[in-house]
């Protein structure tokens, strides 16, 4: 059992000055992993005052000692990877392959591509009749959702340490000790007190008291879009910059040309990453009609590839992070049916031989319509559909057809056709056939999938005010 009943704040352990706790559940095993304390405003405000009284001094260190302190965190998070792994297995679920692929190694590359890409921003350009410089933002407050513990918070912080502002971190109380081990690291490279300050909590009191406090200047959300909305309406109200990281139903268009057990093989594995609780996920498959069969047969021969089972023993598909997750993802299969779609792999329950842990069974459903429920909202679970096109141009109409823009995915070998869809489809990152993950490549959403970009120097900008000095001396 985990237990740490404080928050970091001012470059110190602190007491809460509430005495609510809260029960971190592993998943797995549906016993408590762990406990933390649920923060109160007060706890809140000791927490943006540190990082307030340290901006003076943070906003005006120099870029190098930033790029310095960045590739610092990067080493001592790196030495600590096998308790990274261990704790998302536990608070997550993620099966330790994923945790270790995935979570551990999204949060180090965020530090270790922040320090690179923060060597090449200037902060000041002579820009002929003026003088561009950028200066920090001030105090940030972030807050993060639970499916990529160390992904979310560790992109947030790493940018906005390189442009110089201090942070309040409020991490899901349902994972919360993945950010509990960036404290300790920040703690040990001696990041100067007050920079870094986190508060455990709800959303309720510490997640709305971040987008609503007058002191903090800039709010990173990620999360649902509901939630989303509030926070934007909350930073409204001292005009807060806000940055939103929301949801998203991606499409992924198979060509016509496609090898179609290649191509299934990506589609299963968007749902099967991470148990389908990925906000880019790919999980509306559009592939040709002429096709359809033979992409059914093959989501379903390379389905056994992807185990579903305790985290701990080998397998793929973890348990989703919650009971209310479970509860969630069984709905929409059943709305799924009752919309008429057809499982073909799947459906409600328990995999066979799991009788304990929030385990769904990965469901694939077929002749779905894009107007269904399942194909226009987030299900956040291993699910996905299958949706049948009749040309080109009607493919890029259906993968467009949501209220969502956070990624695109498009498989097969025509290059004109690949460059056609990759251009066409409305959503912040497109991934063509199998690219691997670029850190200095932009993440965000078009549409109701957010607004601002993470990671790399588009990361960084967005933590950065510009300011225009008209008659500079030279
Ligand atoms: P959520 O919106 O319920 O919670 C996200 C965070 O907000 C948590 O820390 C929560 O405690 C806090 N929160 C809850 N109520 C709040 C309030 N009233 N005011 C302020 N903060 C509040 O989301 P979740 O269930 O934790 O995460 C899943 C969602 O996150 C999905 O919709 C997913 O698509 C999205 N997500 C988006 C991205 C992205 O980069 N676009 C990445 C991961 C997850």
């Amino acid at each position: 059992m985990r237990k740490n009943l404080k928050h970091y704040i001012n470059g110190e352990w602190i007491e809460s000055t509430g005495n609510e706790t809260y029960n971190v559940i592993n998943p797995a095993t549906e016993e408590p992993m762990g406990q933390i304390s649920l923060g109160t405003k007060e706890d809140l405000d000791k927490a943006v005052k540190a990082a307030r009284d340290a901006f003076p001094s943070f906003s005006q260190t120099s870029k190098e000692e930033r790029v310095e302190m960045l590739e610092n965190i990067a080493e001592a998070y790196a030495r600590r990877k096998d308790e990274f792994i261990e704790v998302m297995t536990d608070e997550l679920g993620a099966p330790l392959k994923i945790s270790e692929k995935v979570h551990y190694s999204m949060g180090y590359n965020h530090f270790a591509q922040a320090a690179e890409s923060l060597k090449s921003i200037e902060f000041m350009e002579d820009r002929g009749d003026h003088t561009l410089v950028k200066e920090s933002v001030g105090v940030s407050g972030l807050i993060t959702p639970w499916n990529f513990p160390t992904n979310q918070a560790s992109t947030k912080i790493a940018s906005a340490f390189a442009a110089g502002s201090p942070v309040v971190l409020k991490p899901s109380e349902m994972t919360p000790f993945a950010a509990i081990m960036l404290a300790e690291i920040f703690d040990e490279v001696g990041v100067p007190k007050g920079v870094f300050n986190l508060v455990n909590g709800t959303g309720e009191t510490i997640g709305d008291g971040i987008s609503s406090h007058p002191d903090i200047d800039f709010v990173s959300f990620t999360g649902s879009a509901g939630v989303g909305a509030k926070v934007m309406q909350n930073a409204s109200e001292t005009i807060k910059n806000v940055a939103l990281e929301l949801g998203g139903k991606s499409p992924l268009i198979v060509l016509e040309d496609a090898d179609m057990k290649d191509a299934a093989r990506n589609a299963v594995s968007n749902i099967a990453t991470n148990t389908g609780q990925v906000c880019s996920a790919a999980t509306r498959m559009i592939v040709p009609a002429s096709k359809k069969e033979e992409f059914e047969q093959a989501v379903l021969d390379v389905l056994p590839e992807f185990p579903v089972g305790h985290p701990r023993e080998g397998n793929y598909i973890g348990p989703l992070v919650s009971k209310k997750q479970w509860d969630t993802v069984q709905s929409y299969i059943e709305k799924g049916i009752e919309e008429g779609a057809n499982v073909i792999a799947g459906g409600t329950g328990l995999p066979d031989g799991l009788d304990k842990g929030y385990y769904a069974k990965p469901t694939i459903f077929t002749d779905v319509s894009n107007d269904m429920v399942i194909a226009q909202e987030e299900i956040f679970g291993p699910v996905m559909s299958i949706i049948t096109y009749d040309n080109i141009d009607h493919a890029i109409e259906i993968g467009n057809d949501v209220v969502y823009g956070l990624a695109g995915y498009v498989y097969g070998k025509d290059p004109e056709t690949l460059k056609k869809v990759a251009t066409s489809i409305r959503a912040g990152r497109i991934k063509v056939n199998d690219a691997a993950h670029d850190f200095a490549a932009p993440f965000g959403g078009y549409k109701q999938s957010g607004i601002g970009r993470e990671w790399g120097d588009f990361g960084i900008e967005e933590y950065l005010e510009k300011k225009a000095i008209l008659g500079y001396p030279s």
